[in-house]
């Protein structure tokens, strides 16, 4: 089985970018995340991802943006449970690491994923983290959700991405509720203002997403600005 091949799966699974990262690059995972912690025997991190539609940032309605969330989210697990049972049958155990459920982890005080979709998206070579903690890809900007397997494939790695974000600081200034002052963004600051109930309309919605509106790479990088 080779990385093609399994990229070439990802993708008719329904995912828009796939990429592949070894397991030297996952070294500043924190102690318990790293993708041998959650599967001793893990060779491989596969990460892929699919697009977000870039319309639901501009309309007056927080509602097609949560839908699309939430629906993205069904759509990387099943890809994630999909690609695992593929790559089961070839030979290599294999695990999904869910889009979107995340555990307390009280050694850095903060809520994370078994392993990082972000960190590892950016291991596998298919975007940066911009200065907004958000992925940025060439190919659709911010505008993307993550999902990833981790397997006992030992599958050849993708080259890394040059750094995208431009450091401008925009999406710093933009954020009502300056989550992003520090270098790490303050999750919980971050989340109290922009996840919860609107209690008008009386449904659970995603509020803000004005640090990804800002952002002059939200849709992508114009062709010839990135190497
Ligand atoms: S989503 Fe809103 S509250 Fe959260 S960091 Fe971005 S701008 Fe700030
Ligand atoms: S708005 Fe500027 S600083 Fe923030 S992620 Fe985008 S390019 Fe980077």
């Amino acid at each position: 089985m080779t990385s093609e091949e399994v990229k070439k799966k990802a993708r008719a699974l329904g995912a828009d970018l796939c990429g592949v990262a070894g397991m030297d690059r996952f070294e500043d995972a924190p102690e318990g995340y790293h993708p041998a912690d959650v599967f001793p025997s893990c060779k491989s991190v596969i990460s892929f991802a699919c697009r977000f539609p870039a319309g639901t940032l501009g309309c007056r309605t927080h509602v097609p943006y949560t839908r699309v969330r939430n629906s993205l989210t069904a759509k990387m697990d099943g890809i994630a449970l999909d690609l695992c049972i593929w790559l089961e049958e070839k030979g290599a155990l294999s695990i999904p690491v869910p889009a979107n459920e995340s555990q307390w982890d009280a050694g850095t005080g903060r809520w994370r994923s078994i392993v990082s979709q972000k960190h590892a998206a950016q291991a596998a070579g298919i975007g940066t983290i911009g200065r907004h903690s958000l992925l940025i890809t060439p190919e659709f900007g911010s505008m993307v959700w993550l999902g990833a397997v981790l397997t006992e494939a030992e599958l050849e790695a993708d080259s890394l991405k040059e750094r995208i974000c431009n450091g401008c600081n925009l999406c710093v200034e933009a954020c009502p509720v300056n989550a992003l002052e520090e270098t790490q963004m303050k999750q919980q600051v971050c989340w109290d203002y922009a996840f919860g109930d609107d209690g008008e309309k009386q449904i659970w919605r995603i509020a803000c997403h004005k640090c990804r509106d800002i952002c002059p790479y939200n849709l992508g990088v114009p062709a010839g600005e990135h190497a």
